[in-house]
């Protein structure tokens, strides 16, 4: 891991240093490790900062440092009402789950999905801090492409839980828990997006979990990158708090000359995902109780006729996608009357 440590540090080390960013060292197994974080990210923030150069996952670690009592076990408390210095060090204690099976038992939290207000998104996606939250991500998370992105392809960036897999069930075999029509909607979209698939848990479960449902060496597609939850963005609403979000900006910038706004959607089944990027997000129907829904779900088979039928629109973002399904049945009576 030190390794990893030093090649991330030297990355911090050249993003720009403003007023309210602090460094701080962390110890943790007899090392010390260097995060830079600022004051407006929250203490969740600063616990995926020290996943990346610690490999602990943030829901197992415990931070302790001096006189901030129990402030640093709140999530979502911002790191500014800490008077984090940084000439003391903070102590981590956790560890790194060599053991993947630990996650299966333990799946990701499930926090079902709220409407924000229109004026509050705009308000979260033009606020100058988020804005420089998503700089700072797009400086220090990587993509790592699995496959080239494609000359004149448009993107679909899709979640996974829920969406493509309902991973609170329990089965012998996680295909049981997959949400039917996968790989033909898979295919039916590769043949004009590129697909890259993002979700808010951690890498070993996205490769897992992708890989046992056989999306990752599927001989009628290819997944361009996939991402964790390392390149979400906190941000805080007025009414709901702070909460995490997918800013699609972070792929943009990665990669300007294929990726864009216009020619960008995402599905995931909860609509707080898309603040940052609102015209962006389809929020697609949430797949649960896979042994009860397994036989009727065709949301997939839908969603396959929308993305073709809107691959020839220039701008998907001029597109209002809450409206998917009444767009499916007028170009199906269009073309009835062609
Ligand atoms: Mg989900």
């Amino acid at each position: 891991m030190a390794g990893e440590s030093s090649a991330a540090a030297a990355t911090l080390a050249v993003s720009p240093v403003t007023e309210e960013e602090i460094t701080l060292t962390v110890k943790w197994s007899g090392k010390e490790y260097t995060v830079r974080v600022c004051g407006d990210d929250t203490v969740g923030e600063l616990k995926r900062r020290i996943c990346e150069v610690t490999n602990v996952l943030p829901k197992r670690q415990k931070l302790l440092y001096p006189k901030v009592g129990s402030k640093l076990s709140d999530d979502s408390a911002l790191l500014s009402q800490l008077s984090l210095k940084s000439s003391l060090k903070m102590t981590m204690i956790g560890t790194v789950e060599d053991d993947i099976y630990v996650d299966l038992v333990d799946p990701p939290e499930v926090v079902d999905d709220f409407e924000l207000g229109q004026d509050e998104v705009i308000e979260i996606k033009d606020k100058e801090v988020n804005k420089q939250k998503l700089r700072r991500r797009i400086e220090q998370y990587k993509i790592v492409l699995r496959n080239p992105c494609r000359e004149g392809k448009k993107l679909l960036v899709l979640d996974i839980d829920y969406t493509l897999f309902d991973h609170r069930s329990s089965a012998e075999n996680p295909i049981e828990l997959m949400r039917p029509y996968l790989h033909e909607f898979l295919t039916a979209a590769y043949a004009e997006y590129d697909i890259i698939i993002w979700s808010a848990t951690n890498m070993k479960w996205v490769e897992l979990k992708m890989g046992q449902l056989g999306v990752l060496d599927h001989p009628n597609y290819k997944i361009t990158a996939l991402l964790d939850h390392l390149a979400m963005i906190t941000v805080q609403s007025d009414t709901r708090g702070v909460f995490d979000c997918k800013p699609l900006g972070l792929i943009w910038a990665h990669f300007p000359e294929f990726y864009s706004s216009k020619n960008t959607i995402m599905f995931d089944d909860l609509r707080r995902n898309f603040v940052m990027n609102p015209q962006n997000g389809l929020a697609i129907k949430p797949f649960r109780k896979a042994h009860a829904n397994r036989g009727t779900d065709e949301e997939l088979l839908k969603l396959t006729q929308y993305l073709l039928a809107i691959a020839d629109i220039d701008d998907l973002s001029s597109i209002d996608h809450s409206d998917w399904e009444s767009f499916n049945e007028d170009s199906y009576k269009r073309r009835r009357q062609e």
